[in-house]
């Protein structure tokens, strides 16, 4: 069922779609080797609880943290631990706040210290796909557009692998609504997309192969290659102009570049 929202519902909903980016940015500015996964979690659980939030993963289907934090070859779905982060590795934070009555649902990958150069294209290229993905979000256009703008990009021209199995999907008073919105697929295939929808665009993208496993922690998704994943993940309002972007990285960008332990994601 697609839930279409008003514009005052949207309001609300920006409100904790921000506060989303903010979350990160209070992470981001912080993130540096040595540190635990589960350091880097209880920064952003503060935050969103500090803020009048409450973190949307906890408990989710018995998802065990408030942030989904997966590294390397993890694809999604990771969760905080002991693991101690270091130069060279890719950290990716999905962080979703409930507040106002609405789900804000962001995804964004770190990179810690110096990381190759590929690793660097792989960021930039997935980052880059969301935005190709988010500029066909608009009304009269249909989700298969976005899918097949980021498979384009992602897969045919640059030759990485993405992700069939886990898609974005559309969100609002619920975490997952419909439509389920594929980051693969065919021009002028799927839902149309409406005003007052909101999907989450959420580029899964492997270095390598497009294949993935299931650790059996339960949650955990690796790359089955074992070849490092990158992930970026807005929350857009569809309009019958230009895409409403709800979530924002401004922040995370502006703490990601004044972070040293940080190499910054840009394209
Ligand atoms: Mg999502
Ligand atoms: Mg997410």
């Amino acid at each position: 069922m697609i839930y279409y929202k008003t514009a005052e519902e949207i309001v609300l909903m920006r409100e904790a779609c921000l506060l989303v980016g903010k979350a990160h940015a209070a992470a981001a500015s912080l993130l540096k080797p040595g540190m635990t996964t589960m350091q880097v979690n209880d920064i952003v659980e503060q935050f969103i609880l500090d803020n009048g939030g409450k973190p949307s993963f906890k408990n989710y289907h018995g998802f065990p943290a408030a942030t989904c934090i997966s590294m390397n070859e993890a694809v999604v779905h990771g969760f905080p631990g002991e693991h101690v982060l270091k130069e060279g590795d890719i950290i990716s934070l999905d962080i979703g706040i409930f507040k106002n009555g609405f789900h804000g649902d962001s995804a964004y990958t770190y990179a810690i210290g110096e990381v190759p150069e590929e690793i660097k294209r792989l960021l930039s290229v997935t980052k880059q796909s969301l935005y190709l993905g988010i500029a066909k979000a608009v009304a009269g256009n249909r989700v298969g557009d976005i899918s097949n703008a980021i498979q384009e990009f992602t897969e045919k021209k640059h030759g990485y692998g993405v992700v069939r199995e886990m898609v974005g999907h559309g969100l609002g008073r619920n975490l997952h609504e419909d439509p389920q919105v594929p980051n693969y697929g065919k021009k002028g295939s799927g839902p149309k997309l409406k005003p007052g929808m909101v999907i989450a665009i959420e580029p899964m993208i492997n270095m390598g192969v497009k294949e993935i496993i299931h650790l059996n922690d339960g949650w955990t998704v690796l790359t089955k290659d074992r070849k490092p994943s990158a992930h970026f993940e807005h929350d857009v309002h569809i309009t019958k102009g230009d895409p409403d972007i709800l979530t924002s990285f401004e922040e995370i960008e502006f703490a990601e570049k004044n972070n040293p332990n940080l190499t910054w994601s840009y394209f």
